[in-house]
């Protein structure tokens, strides 16, 4: 295939992945321990060199086609840091975002529930496959609200403190002096379709009043990837000026408003 006048081969990217003008990214590792087992098992992180090669050929593809990619990071956690801090200066077709639930913005740094639920799993030597024999379910867990997600795990689980696992508000300020948008990630991480019309809208104007005293992007990236048309016609009547879900995520809607993530 001629891609730009070249033969694809030679740009040594792959098609279908750079075709993708969006790439979400959870944890980042240098050692395979690094990081708990369990984002390993759910391919939720992924080897900093690894990562830092393939940005820099999806660069390259961006230059020779003209094209720009949003490299965004949820969850909030540090290992951002690990990604030099000239990177995003250098190959500046790749554009970073971080999305943030309203607590990580108003730095609360407590563990969302199921990072708890991972680190604890690793202490126990504990995997994914065995959660069913304990009666935990992932999916289920999902599909509450983020407090009750919280006592759900809170019999099984003592307090567990992520907290210089997660960006604080230094770090924050420090990657928006390099250029690096900081935008939302739900008034909650949870399956936000959920929440019927009247307490969600509340929510969410909560959130953007967040963003706006804190001078951060009315974007938001829903919580699991999850939304419908409804809740992102509320989002977007509300004011929010983008959305992002996810492709790998079939609970999604059919609105063209939101941006679908590939995950890397
Ligand atoms: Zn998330």
């Amino acid at each position: 295939m001629q891609i730009g006048g070249k033969l694809q081969a030679k740009l040594g990217v792959r098609w279908r992945i750079n075709m993708i003008s969006t790439i979400c990214l959870h944890r980042i590792h240098e050692h395979l321990t690094d990081v708990p087992t369990a984002y390993h098992e759910l391919r939720m992180t992924i080897q900093l060199d690894n990562l830092l090669q393939k940005l820099i050929d999806l660069n390259h593809y961006n230059v020779e086609n003209n094209y720009k990619t949003l490299v965004t990071f949820d969850d909030g956690w540090k290992d951002v840091l690990l990604i030099p801090e000239d990177f995003f200066l250098q190959y500046n077709t790749l554009q970073p975002v971080i999305f943030l639930t309203d607590a990580q913005i108003r730095g609360d740094l407590n563990p969302l529930p199921l990072h708890k639920l991972y680190s604890w799993m690793n202490l126990n030597d504990i995997k994914i496959d065995d959660l069913i024999k304990l009666s935990i379910s992932r999916n289920d867990l999902k599909d509450l609200r983020e407090d009750d997600q919280h006592s759900n795990l809170s019999n099984l689980i003592n307090e567990v403190s992520l907290k210089d696992e997660y960006l604080n508000y230094s770090d924050i300020k420090y990657l928006r002096s390099n250029d690096w948008i900081i935008a939302s990630h739900g008034p909650e991480h949870s399956d936000l379709r959920f929440i019927e019309d009247g307490e969600l809208i509340q929510l969410l104007s909560k959130s953007l009043s967040l963003l706006k005293e804190n001078n951060i992007k009315a974007w938001i990236a829903w919580p699991e990837g999850r939304w419908d048309d409804r809740i992102s016609k509320i989002a977007k009547d509300l004011g929010f000026t983008k959305q992002f879900g996810l492709i790998e995520e079939l609970r999604k809607g059919s609105n063209l408003d939101v941006e679908l993530r590939k995950l890397w």
